[in-house]
């Protein structure tokens, strides 16, 4: 029960990895607010986790995290049911395929929108409500990406995105230090979800993941969701401005 009496907010939490973040740090006590664009998503996840950790234990709140507006909105929502936070996981993301002479200007924003600047406008409209007051573990996990580290076919915008959220993590890290927040990214390689669905369908490209991996298989949400909870936790309570790579191995091979 490593978040009993916490509160975390988890972008992107209706779906695959955020979903499963959010289903480990509920069944070791915390509340979690669910943040995603679509409500009959974050609804079906809530239901899921509350039967499973048998009590109230989620919040949903609808937004998109691209959108100043919207993140105001979510601050407002928190600062008058909850009032303050312990832990926000930075998780919605997500790309399109194409190489740098088909990405339009128009979809090159899109992506970094949603995968570096969405974590700006979350941060920078959550800080309040991590205050010092509350003291204890504080902590922020961004999800950034194997492509932050390496290049990938198609996704010349995807791969910059995330390798700026691995330093901008960094730069949150060191503001944030002096108010006893610590803030690490992790960056999942290949894993199934639903944003990965579509590659996975095709049978060679799967193998060629398989074959590209050291342990020689894709990932599960949840052993990605088990290194986040790690690095929002106590027991992470020395680790500050970190990128914990979770791979199976890829980038060995
Ligand atoms: P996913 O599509 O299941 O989850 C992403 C979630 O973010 C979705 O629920 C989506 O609705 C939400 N989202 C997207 N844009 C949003 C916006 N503007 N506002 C609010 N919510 C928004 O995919 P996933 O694989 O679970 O991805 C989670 C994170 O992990 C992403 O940041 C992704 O880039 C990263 N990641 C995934 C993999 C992988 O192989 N699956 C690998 C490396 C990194």
């Amino acid at each position: 029960m490593r978040f009993e009496g916490q509160i975390a907010v988890i972008t992107g939490a209706g779906s695959g990895i955020g979903e499963a973040t959010a289903q480990r740090m509920a069944k070791e006590g915390a509340r979690v607010i669910l943040v995603g664009r679509t409500k009959e998503k974050l609804v079906q996840a809530a239901s899921a986790i509350d039967t499973r950790c048998e009590r109230k234990c989620t919040d949903i709140f609808s937004a998109d995290v691209t959108k100043e507006e919207d993140v105001k909105e979510l601050a407002e929502f928190i600062k008058e049911k909850y009032g303050q936070i312990h832990l926000l996981i930075n998780n919605a993301g997500g790309s399109v395929n194409s190489t740098i002479k088909e990405t339009t200007l128009e979809q090159w924003k899109h992506v970094q929108d949603v995968n570096l600047t969405s974590v700006f406008l979350v941060t920078k409209h959550l800080i309040p409500f991590l205050t010092e007051e509350i003291g204890g573990n504080r902590s922020i996990v961004n999800i950034a990406s194997l492509s932050g580290h390496k290049a990938g076919a198609q996704i010349p915008h995807y791969s910059a995105a995330k390798a700026g959220l691995i330093n901008f993590t960094k730069a949150m890290a060191f503001e944030l230090a002096p108010h006893g927040v610590r803030v690490n990214s992790v960056s999942p390689g290949f894993v199934e979800t639903p944003l990965t669905q579509p590659g996975l369908e095709n049978e060679r490209f799967t193998k060629a993941i398989e074959q590209n991996t050291a342990l020689k298989r894709v990932g599960k949400p949840d052993e990605i969701a088990n290194v986040i909870a790690f690095a929002a936790s106590e027991e992470a309570s020395y680790m500050t401005g970190s990128d914990l790579l979770v791979d199976g191995g890829w980038l060995i091979v």
